[in-house]
């Protein structure tokens, strides 16, 4: 088992407990750059890519050379060892969708040269190439449209608005609420996308994009609240301009996935969240300033 990642947006920390595998290997590299692996391989997991806003805006041609040249790359990999190929794609093919909740066959509503375009963009490059070599090269290609996700082992300054609320309530400051806060999105628990994402590659033969996440939707506001009264902190929202582009409404339907697999999310918001509590209060970069109820 080879692990590649530059660490440009991850920690080696993330994957500390594996090094004790003996067959899970680690390589500091550029994906894309030229890969050489030695020996068979099975599957190839693409997931390399900053995921979040604030690290794909810090990061504009990183990210769409990843999802372009990097793409390019580890299908390459892929079709020279006979793997089956998994792309892990994103619900910013669908930008700010004027289709709700968004279905596979919705083809998007990105602004190719916004901010957020160079995710977005790249992500849709990488869906196109890896449909292109499975149809040219018949290379056993999936890809999941994964919608937001959470949980430990998120870093607590990604910018994302899970990792900023916690760590906001737990510090006593004020949680950031971009815009009106009325925008939507549906929190996914990383175990149910991993499970999902399992079933995807070993269960199912389908290689057209597929929806992973959860449909419970709520407003950005509601979600703030929801943070507070999880972890019983006394801050307040502050409110604050919203970021180009940001998708007014984000809601996966999981028909699809639910028809090929049977799956569907089972971890409720309020479990995920303690879960990752747990992580995020052993961070010691944590000032743990806020104030307590009761
Ligand atoms: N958001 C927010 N405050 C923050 C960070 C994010 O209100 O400190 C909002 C953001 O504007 C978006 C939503 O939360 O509407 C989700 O943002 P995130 O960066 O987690 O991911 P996105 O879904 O935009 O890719």
């Amino acid at each position: 088992m080879f692990c590649l990642d530059n660490l440009i947006t991850g920690s080696r920390h993330n994957i500390a407990h594996l090094f004790e595998e003996e067959r899970f290997h680690f390589v500091k590299h550029d994906v894309t750059e030229y890969m050489y692996i030695k020996g068979p391989l099975d599957y190839i997991l693409h997931f390399a890519s900053p995921a979040s806003p604030i690290d794909y805006l810090q990061l504009p041609i990183q990210t769409l050379k990843v999802g372009s040249l990097g793409t390019h790359k580890a299908l390459g990999l892929a079709k020279d060892k006979g793997a089956r190929f998994l792309l892990a794609s994103t619900s910013e093919t669908y930008g700010d969708p004027l289709v709700h909740p968004q279905t596979e066959d919705y083809w998007g509503n990105v602004n190719p040269v916004g901010p957020r375009g160079v995710y977005d963009e790249a992500k849709r490059f990488a869906e196109a190439i890896t449909m292109a070599y499975h149809r040219a090269h018949d290379v056993d290609t999936r890809i999941v449209r994964i919608f937001n996700t959470y949980g430990p082992r998120m870093r607590i300054d990604d910018g994302r608005v899970v990792p900023t609320f916690i760590a906001q309530a737990l510090r006593g400051e004020g949680l950031t609420v971009f815009g009106d806060g009325s925008q939507t999105r549906s929190f996914c628990y990383v175990q149910d996308l991993i499970n999902g994402i399992f079933n995807l590659i070993f269960n199912t033969d389908y290689h057209d994009p597929v929806n992973l996440g959860n449909p419970s939707e709520m407003s950005i506001t509601d979600f703030a609240k929801a943070i507070l009264k999880f972890t019983g902190s006394e801050s307040e929202l502050t409110f604050q301009d919203l970021p180009v582009d940001d998708p007014k409404v984000r809601k996966p339907d999981i028909s699809l996935a639910k028809k090929l697999f049977t799956w569907h999310p089972e971890v409720s918001l309020e479990d995920g969240i303690r879960e990752t509590l747990k992580y995020f209060k052993g961070n010691p970069d944590l000032v743990p300033t806020a104030k307590k109820k009761g």
